[in-house]
């Protein structure tokens, strides 16, 4: 059984009665239960049966770690703590609760989905598959995990811990860094769900992958399941999961300039489409091939504002990895020479004094070396 949509509904059918587990999946479930009751960690998001709070952490914990969410998921729920002041919020403050925690097309996408929850769904999150996949930003995972969690619907999640207990549960050989095959793993979780109680036996698997069947060193001995487990009865947990190769990500060379201007840095704003969309950043680019960082430098702000600079000195070389490449970006400290501001790119700008920099979003990469401004000679004021 497949929750992934052809069409828009989930199947929702009987398990299929084999699983390639050992033993009476019942078993499984019950003992997966216990354990999760007795041992789970006390996480926010667990003290709520709010639909908007199940799902603003289930966004918040997509590609991030539980830890590096807690305090973003607590600033967000002060700062947004319903729907509906979600959806009347400005997306530069959105922006800038979300700030650093990567990945802004997601809080884009929440904020988006809150103003279509208010309007066309009086404030209600909607407890039914289409109406929830409809909005955006909810993919098939999100969709089930706020069904079962919120709604006790009996729809399976996967995400990347359940992947792997499942590799190891099942000894499955398909890659689990693959989306062909995917099917297999949504079929097993979708057979060893716990009808009873979806939402906790969700939870219990990613928490087990979490805690126990942690990628490297699981921790058999005492894990509630391992009776169940194939991977564990062959002596052969080392094996999974296994995992396609992956190519190396490109490195981009990247200059930026700290453009000063009678006590003032430009910044500007990228386009609410795309990477980093809506965030600020300091004006620069690429590297291209047979140019110097400075020179980049100087070309990328004339292209992107219309400005000439000139460069002062070089301030930080800050490395920063994205998911597909890695940038190494070389900061400089430049000042205004000659021109206004005519936007190629970037759609707003601000020059602002340092003291305000707080005030804006930035991506965690210009938020590396933004200490720096504190302290800069050329800027007595800031001092
Ligand atoms: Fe993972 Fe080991 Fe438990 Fe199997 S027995 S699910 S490999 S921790």
């Amino acid at each position: 059984m497949n929750t992934k949509q052809n069409s828009d509904k989930p199947c929702l059918k009987s398990p299929p009665p084999e699983t390639p587990l050992i033993g009476d999946p019942d078993v499984f479930r019950r003992n997966l239960l216990r354990w999760f009751k007795k041992t789970q960690r006390d996480l926010p998001w667990r003290c709520t049966s709010d639909p908007y709070a199940i799902w603003v952490s289930e966004v918040m914990l997509q590609q991030t770690q539980v830890n590096t969410v807690l305090s973003y998921y607590r600033t967000f729920m002060k700062r947004f703590p319903t729907v509906h002041q979600l959806a009347r919020a400005k997306e530069e403050a959105v922006l800038k609760t979300w700030e650093g925690l990567g990945y802004y097309a997601r809080a884009r996408n929440l904020h988006q989905a809150a103003a279509m929850v208010v309007d066309k769904h009086s404030g209600c999150v909607p407890d039914e598959w289409t109406e929830l996949r409809r909005l955006p930003g909810i993919g098939d995972y999100i969709a089930a995990a706020v069904l079962s969690i919120a709604f006790q619907q009996p729809l399976a999640v996967l995400d990347g811990n359940v992947k792997r207990v499942l590799s190891r549960l099942g000894c499955i050989a398909i890659p689990v860094n693959r989306s062909t095959g995917g099917g297999v793993y949504q079929d097993l979780a979708q057979s060893l769900l716990n009808h009873n109680h979806p939402g906790l036996h969700n939870q219990a698997m990613m928490e087990l992958g979490a805690l126990v069947c942690s990628p490297r060193n699981p921790q058999c001995k005492p894990c509630p399941v391992a009776s169940a487990c194939c991977a564990r009865h062959k002596g052969a947990v080392s094996q999974y999961p296994v995992r396609a190769a992956k190519s190396r990500p490109p490195l981009h060379h990247v200059a930026v300039g700290v453009v000063l201007k009678n006590g003032h840095l430009l910044i500007t704003r990228r386009a609410s489409k795309g990477l980093l969309g809506g965030l600020w950043e300091f004006p620069g680019g690429r590297q291209m091939t047979g140019e110097t960082a400075e020179q980049a430098c100087i070309r990328e702000i004339r292209e992107e504002t219309g400005i000439d600079i000139d460069v002062i000195r070089r301030m930080s070389l800050v490395k920063h990895a994205y998911t597909h490449f890695k940038i190494e970006m070389t900061v400089f400290l430049c000042s205004h020479t000659a021109g206004s501001v005519v936007l190629n790119g970037p759609v707003d700008f601000r020059w602002v004094k340092p003291g305000d920099l707080e005030k804006y979003p930035f991506p965690k990469a210009n938020l590396k070396f933004m200490p720096l401004l504190k302290s800069l000679p050329e800027l007595p004021s800031s001092q």
